[in-house]
């Protein structure tokens, strides 16, 4: 757990003590690299921009900045009950659950009021935690709005605004919503502002340079990137030796926890089924699973109850599953960008992990677009005779009727899938 740690301590920082009691208490001693790097920036009350994906610690770089401005500035203290004096932005309700889940264990001592807004479920109770008064506001910026935009609070005392995972919100468009509600905080001078962001693009440094204060960038060395402990091969499979290979490499590496990263709903599905057939306790996790389930879903793959998650780009945006010992890129994502975030799920702050991407007929192409973006050449491995096991059958999947297209035939009736839907190049 050491690997991706640096030589800095929490301590080494001039941190309120009641910080440094909560930090303690939930194992954080030794710095991240970008915890080293940015921490003592923003603790001077300097604005920050920093490159680094999930997992690279960023959480607590942010939120021990955050929470220290609140508890050594006491004039802000003179804020109103409907006035957060901090605002931190996230793409989905998945981050902004983890990042309330880790400023509850952070700031234990701190007495700062935490209040989470993110959109789908929750409305009443969110709004009445919200009018009972937060220090500290974390959410999701369309629900944000809703509320703000109901006066449930407003923003003239947020002296620390944090956006986090700001590429994701730009992809997922809420840079408007952003916008928004940055000029509805006090001035950039007048707050400190920090931005968390996969990759440092043109658009993301043009949001900074508009909205905050001289913000000093901080990137991790490109070492840190694809996390130097993540064991990266590639396979290139026919497309019908897929299954079989992934299946192979389940039955010899017996991974423990491991994400299989599918490039469409469609064939999530499919190899969802595969994967119950044999034996595999897999919860599939695609775009159109309704958000209570996915939460359900997530929490179980995390207590263990599933051992393997099979997710879509889109669904697993923003999630935060820990300890994840294998990714399987069954389909090769489009993007470098794509790749270092899907195989980022492993390896997260020191642990090791092993990714594993098949380059099939239909996505073997996109592989020279991820090795460049990533700088090295993934390990070729062979698909031997032994790592292709015979598959037992998949599981039938319940086809839900659409609602409003009432079906003749007789309820519950499976229909037989087509086999030969996956047309091959
Ligand atoms: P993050 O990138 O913020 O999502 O953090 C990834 C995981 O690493 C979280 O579970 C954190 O609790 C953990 N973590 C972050 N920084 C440290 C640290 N300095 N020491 C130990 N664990 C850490």
């Amino acid at each position: 757990m050491n690997h991706h740690l640096t030589q800095t301590r929490f301590k080494d920082f001039d941190i309120d003590p009641r910080l440094i009691k909560g930090l303690d208490e939930a194992g954080y001693e030794f710095c991240t690299p970008i915890q080293a790097q940015s921490i003592p920036i923003s603790l001077g009350g300097k604005d920050v921009i920093g490159e680094a994906q999930t997992g690279t610690g960023k959480t607590a770089a942010f939120m021990v900045a955050c929470m220290n401005h609140l508890l050594t500035n006491p004039e802000h203290e003179k804020h109103q009950k409907n006035q957060p004096r901090t605002l931190i932005l996230a793409p989905t309700r998945e981050l902004a659950i983890q990042i309330h889940k880790d400023a509850v264990a952070i700031g234990k001592y701190t007495g700062l009021v935490l209040g989470l807004a993110y959109g789908g479920t929750d409305y009443d109770k969110q709004r009445r935690a919200l009018e009972q008064g937060v220090d500290i506001l974390i959410g999701t910026p369309g629900r944000i709005i809703d509320f703000f935009k109901q006066k449930i609070f407003n923003l003239k005392a947020c002296h620390v605004l944090v956006l986090d995972e700001a590429d994701r919100m730009f992809d997922l468009g809420f840079i408007d919503d952003i916008r928004y509600l940055i000029k509805r905080c006090p001035e950039p001078d007048k707050r400190l502002s920090m931005l968390f962001s996969a990759t440092l693009s043109h658009r993301i440094t043009e949001l900074a340079y508009v909205y905050m204060n001289e913000p000093a960038e901080v990137r991790i060395e490109a070492e840190y990137r694809t996390a130097d402990k993540i064991e990266q091969s590639i396979y290139y499979p026919a497309n019908e030796e897929k299954i079989p290979l992934l299946l192979g490499l389940m039955k010899k590496l017996k991974p423990t926890r491991s994400i299989v990263f599918i490039n469409t709903k469609r064939v999530a599905e499919k190899v969802y089924a595969w994967l119950e057939g044999n034996g595999y306790k897999t919860a599939l996790l695609s775009g159109d699973v309704p958000q209570r389930k996915r939460q359900s879903l997530l929490k179980k793959f995390k207590d263990g109850e599933y051992s393997t998650l099979v997710a879509t780009d889109v669904a697993a945006r923003g999630l935060h599953i820990p300890e994840v010992s294998h990714v399987f890129n069954f389909d090769l994502p489009q993007s470098g960008e794509d790749y270092v975030h899907r195989i980022g799920r492993t390896a997260r702050a020191g642990a090791s992990g092993f990714a594993i991407s098949f380059a099939c007929e239909d996505f073997a192409h996109y592989i020279m677009d991820i090795e460049e973006y990533i700088d090295q050449k993934i390990g070729r491995q062979p698909v031997t005779s032994d790592l292709l096991i015979k598959p037992e059958p998949p599981i039938k999947l319940e086809r839900k009727p659409k609602p409003k297209r009432p079906r003749s035939g007789k309820p519950g009736g499976n229909r037989s899938q087509n086999r030969n839907t996956n047309h091959r190049r």
